[in-house]
């Protein structure tokens, strides 16, 4: 199916289909949307996750060199509804808030003079370790082992389980990380992913010097405003819950309070749905904690008929190829693609 994408697309920029698409959409806020930006193997392990700087770079250069205007997201959001957007414009959005925005994203968004939004989720931030689930799935995805042989170990019976089969891979990545999530403290779950490191002979302490999955520090965060950095919502414990108002309010209003500790003068009234997911009935909770737009994992157009709290993105990583990258900014997925 992908082949016969790109064959399409490759003969749709030949025919000059990109170019009729950027004119009938210029009038359109396109947005995209990054994660992590890999420092070791990341984006061999999470192509979608996250991008290598060489791709990024190249990204960032298209963008300068179709003459796109990047525009900080509040600005973008506000000339959009008021119906003023610049023609061409883009906003840059980075989720999460992974070390590498600081060391790899920062300084290639510095040099073209692009501004963005990073949405911070704040809990990893404050407790300064590797984000738990993602570090238990590196680990079985980085192991050589074929075999994994448990004695003693309290989230697994005694015995030997196969690792060449990636579904029973997947099974017990998944058991180790729900036993985790009901330890008490990070302490304990740290403790857990050393013993999971020797098991599976990754040794874990290489990935907390690496810090490749590892959120900013405070320090890091706040050095973000000289690269025109800005710090967003995205929830404190990543999860924005459907059924409990209270907890979605707790969430947006945990995150806040962090994010002002180490931020103090900025505002934090642009979120974006912790893993892509949300529903129009939170768009009431939104409003009431004075919430201005929000971002979803949707890929489209914005325009001033598209709901503040529903507003598409176009999720960029390694395993894009430039030719859909193009497409996308060109407004030519959106207009043609979504219609066949
Ligand atoms: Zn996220």
């Amino acid at each position: 199916m992908r082949p016969l994408k790109l064959a399409l697309l490759f003969a749709a920029k030949w025919m000059g289909g990109f170019e009729v698409a950027r004119r009938l959409t210029r009038r359109h806020l396109k947005i995209l949307c990054y994660h992590g930006f890999a420092v070791g193997d990341e984006a061999v392990f999470r192509p979608k996750l996250f991008i290598t700087r060489e791709v990024f770079e190249r990204r960032m250069a298209f963008l300068r060199r179709q003459g796109v205007r990047v525009l900080p997201l509040d600005q973008a959001v506000n000339e959009m509804y008021e119906g003023r957007l610049p023609d061409n414009s883009v906003s840059i959005t980075i989720d999460d808030g992974f070390h590498s925005v600081a060391g790899v994203a920062a300084p290639v968004l510095s040099r073209h003079g692009f501004p963005s939004t990073v949405y911070v989720t704040s809990y990893y931030v404050k407790h300064a370790v590797p984000v738990f689930r993602l570090v238990v799935q590196y680990m079985f995805w980085k192991t050589g082992c074929r075999r994994i042989s448990f004695v003693g170990c309290d989230w697994h019976p005694d015995g030997e389980i196969d690792l060449s089969n990636s579904s029973s891979r997947e099974r017990l990545a998944e058991q180790c990380i729900r036993h985790g999530e009901a330890l008490e403290d990070e302490d304990q779950r740290m403790r857990l992913c050393k013993q999971l490191g020797q098991l599976l002979d990754v040794p874990f302490q290489g990935i907390v010097e690496q810090r490749i999955l590892h959120l900013m520090t405070p320090e890091e965060l706040r050095g973000l405003r000289a690269h025109a950095m800005d710090v967003q919502l995205h929830t404190h414990r990543h999860r924005f819950p459907l059924d409990s108002e209270a907890g979605a309010r707790q969430e947006i209003e945990d995150n806040r309070r962090s994010l002002a500790e180490w931020l103090p003068s900025a505002q934090f009234v642009h979120f974006c749905y912790p893993s892509g997911i949300w529903d129009s009935r939170q768009w009431q909770c939104l409003d009431a904690m004075g919430v201005k737009s929000a971002t979803t994992c949707v890929p489209g157009l914005n325009s001033a008929a598209t709901p503040r709290h529903a507003l598409h993105r176009f999720l960029d990583g390694d395993d894009i190829h430039p030719l859909e990258f193009e497409a996308a900014v060109s407004g030519f997925s959106d207009l043609i693609m979504r219609r066949m």
